[in-house]
């Protein structure tokens, strides 16, 4: 039984949440809050692998953080996550090569901590909260938010009501339907009108070896193709499954492993929709059910040797003595062109050339393409204020509202609903 009131209650345990709670406490440590979860410990990218990116716009989404504001709240994150930035070399090199063919490559703080320390990072924030006086209930879901004449709060379980002066909804992105079916109980408006579609590219780190030299390079193409999430050293391509369809993602460990010399990262467009279709939610579920039906269940790879020449993969294009490495999440051998989107395709062929003369590699016929990557997270609503306010007494941010794309943005995310708690009370 949880106890009935607290001045805050923070749904999600996610950066976007942590960011709030620690700002909250430190500002006003008198102030009572609950932090629930419905895991034991927070399942977005904090757990997994970790990368921290210090740089505007890197995870922000730009309709709603200004350069000034994002700059202001990063020094606040870091404060917090105490990162290890890492250094990078021959930057110049690489980007006077892009340039020349018309990509960018931008230049960004960063630091990684891996999935196999991330652990000891949440259960760091999560001790110094609870030292603070943060209450928390963990594997407890929220079924429901209102704010009603009494106030708002939550409905915990789908049986227990907790009442609060405030309720901060970060869910992040597997929070997606739940914020929606929030959004439209309590009739607030909201837009889903952007996906980012792409696939996973795996090689050996000597076909990509700038990651030597910049962990996770951010290169922008044309036609709003851009690299995402680099991992390297110990690296693998994981599954993350949805209702009905499996989507491809990508890992490492901390540099302390002895490495796989593979590393993966992720070729993405961004898709803006219009009508009829305006649901990036609905297109993603579309594409990732279609890939999965293909591949008889699974995402598909197939090898670019075979891609090049129009041909499916197939499991012996995977037999170590035609090609150099197995593939880390052996998935079904295809022909990712039954499933990608034509122009989709075409645009992230043609980002995937340029990044071959721009570091020669990727291109080699042993590099494995994985498809579904994607991204759905925009469920922007519309929001009240700059603090990302949607009622009297609720604000939602973090991912799953379509303020941030990464852990960084959706801790300054958090700040920024803070404040706007503080300023009102
Ligand atoms: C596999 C993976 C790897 C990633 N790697 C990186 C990375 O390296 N770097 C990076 O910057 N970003 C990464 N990301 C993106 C990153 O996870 C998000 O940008 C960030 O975590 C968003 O923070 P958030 O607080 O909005 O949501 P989350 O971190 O997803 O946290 C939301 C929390 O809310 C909880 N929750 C959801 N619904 C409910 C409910 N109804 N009741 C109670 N609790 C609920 C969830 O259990 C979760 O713990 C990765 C994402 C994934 C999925």
């Amino acid at each position: 039984m949880l106890s009935s009131r607290h001045d805050v209650i923070i749904v999600g345990t996610g950066p976007a949440g942590l960011g709030a709670a620690f700002h909250l406490t430190a500002a006003s440590p008198s102030l009572s809050i609950l932090m629930i979860d419905r895991e034991k410990i927070c399942s977005g990218g904090l757990l997994n692998d970790c990368k921290q990116n210090y740089t505007y716009p890197i995870g922000f989404v730009v309709q709603n953080w200004t350069r000034e504001e994002a700059e202001r709240l990063l020094p606040r994150v870091e404060e917090c996550l105490r990162p290890v930035i890492k250094e990078k070399k021959n930057l110049e090199i690489y980007r006077r090569r892009a340039e020349r063919i018309g990509v960018t490559l931008l230049d960004v703080r960063q630091a990684h901590v891996g999935t196999d320390r991330s652990r000891e990072l949440i259960r760091r924030l999560l001790d110094e909260l609870a030292g603070r006086g943060v209450h928390f209930a963990l594997e407890r879901e929220v079924t429901d938010v209102f704010d009603d004449r009494a106030g708002p709060g939550v409905i915990v379980d789908g049986t227990e009501t907790v009442r609060g002066g405030t309720v901060i909804v970060a869910p992040g992105r597997k929070g997606f339907s739940f914020l929606q079916q929030v959004m439209e109980r309590m009739g607030i408006d909201y837009i889903d009108n952007e996906v980012d579609v792409g696939i996973r590219l795996e090689t050996t780190l000597n076909n990509y070896p700038i990651v030597r030299d910049y962990y996770d390079p951010k290169f922008l193409f044309p036609e709003r193709v851009r690299t995402f999430c680099t991992n390297s050293g110990h690296a693998r391509v994981v599954l993350e499954r949805y209702q009905g369809f499996s989507l491809v993602n990508g890992h490492a460990l901390s540099e302390e492993h002895e490495g796989n010399n593979l590393v993966n990262f992720a070729l993405l467009k961004t898709i803006g929709l219009k009508d009829p279709v305006r649901s990036g939610q609905q297109m993603a579920v579309f594409l990732g059910r279609l890939a999965n039906e293909i591949g008889g269940g699974k995402p598909l790879m197939q090898r670019v040797g075979d891609f090049r020449m129009e041909k499916r993969s197939t499991a012996e294009t995977f037999n170590e003595d035609l090609y150099s490495f197995p593939p880390s999440c052996p998935v079904t051998a295809g022909d990712l062109g039954l499933a990608v989107p034509a122009k989709i395709m075409r645009h992230i062929w043609a980002a995937m050339k340029k990044l071959d003369t721009i570091i020669p590699g990727i291109l080699h016929p042993s590099t494995i393409m994985y498809y579904p990557e994607i991204k759905m997270y925009a469920n922007k609503p519309s929001f009240i204020d700059r603090h990302f306010r949607v009622s009297e007494n609720v604000y939602m941010i973090g991912d799953g509202a379509g303020t941030s794309r990464g852990i960084t943005a959706a801790w300054a995310s958090g700040i920024r609903a803070a404040e706007g708690i503080l300023s009102r009370h």
